[in-house]
């Protein structure tokens, strides 16, 4: 394995809370993956299946109670490693972030990171204005507001840009878009499949909405109960309705309705993830059924 083109690792990870006492309890259960440069993986699994929990040990936020943690070849617990560089390298944006600004501007706030990484002032405003405009925000109108009067998208945003001002190559995010209204969900993700296409971020994001992941993202890593159950391509993965089942998901509306529309004998692939792929797909049966022209 080349090493180079490892972004994350973990091996055989254990993660255990309250060691020792009544209230222990095994959160990350044996889990070994790697996360390529360039990928965008999603993190799935019911409440309590262990996600945050994970996505914490990609940037050494929690020590692992057994099993190593790589980011880019380097065992990140090993001796020696400076922790705040893997930080650097590796972005957490925690889920409802918006929570943690608190400064009086917009500016204050993304330069937050950059000014702790004892930046100059000139690289800390290209970092800002860089940083902003790449989660769609425009930076001269925005950057002397008081984050707590703009809308829940773009504090959301501005709190991703805290994130990247810190130029992270891996960008990872706990449910991303929850708890935000149609528009500043719609805007959020749109900013981070951009995050990826353009920008060439890893990306990483836990979600409870499998339509958020058929969309967004290559491959998808299912939770169950602190355990990995399966890891692969969305398309494949979303077509195991024996795992989906046992880790309390379901496939995304639009599969589930090809899988019907097959079951009732309609010359339709199943394994469909986005409405646009659906209809292709029914417009082509319809035709070979001589219905449409
Ligand atoms: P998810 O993000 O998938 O909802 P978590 O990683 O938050 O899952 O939680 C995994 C398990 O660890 C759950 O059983 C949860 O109750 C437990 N847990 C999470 N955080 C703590 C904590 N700080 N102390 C003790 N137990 C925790
Ligand atoms: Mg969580």
């Amino acid at each position: 394995m080349n090493s180079v083109t490892v972004s994350i690792r973990v091996k055989n990870l254990y993660y255990i809370y309250n060691p020792g006492t009544p209230f222990q309890r095994c959160a990350v259960d044996d889990v070994s993956f790697e996360i390529k440069s360039g990928e965008f993986v999603a993190i799935v699994g019911e409440t309590g299946s262990g996600k945050s929990t994970l996505i914490q040990h990609f940037n050494g936020l929690l020590k692992p109670t057994r099993g190593q943690v790589f980011v880019d070849g380097v065992d990140i617990w090993k001796k020696g490693v400076q922790l705040k560089a893997i930080r650097q390298k590796v972005g957490l944006v925690f889920q409802y972030p918006e929570h943690q600004l608190f400064e009086e501007t917009v500016f204050k706030d993304v330069a937050f990171g950059p000014n702790n990484m004892g930046l100059g002032e000139d690289e800390i405003k290209r970092r800002v204005e860089q940083a902003l405009k790449m989660v769609g925000l425009d930076y001269k109108t925005i950057c002397d507001r008081s984050p707590f009067e703009l809308s829940g998208g773009e504090k959301r945003r501005v709190a991703m840009a805290g994130v990247i001002a810190m130029e992270p190559s891996v960008i990872v995010m706990d449910e991303p878009a929850s708890g935000l209204d149609p528009r500043g969900r719609d805007e959020v993700l749109t900013e981070i499949r951009e995050l990826h296409r353009e920008f060439g971020f890893t990306v990483v994001i836990v979600s409870h909405s499998m339509e958020d992941v058929a969309k967004l993202a290559q491959r998808v890593i299912v939770l169950h109960r602190a355990k990995l159950i399966a890891d692969g391509p969305v398309r494949v993965v979303f077509g195991m309705e024996d795992i989906l089942n046992k880790a309390g998901l379901e496939a995304p509306q639009i599969t589930r309705l090809m899988k019907e529309l097959a079951g009732r004998n309609m010359k339709v692939r199943t394994n469909i993830l986005t409405v646009g792929e659906a209809k292709q797909e029914i417009l082509k049966a319809l035709r070979s059924e001589g219905c449409v022209s």
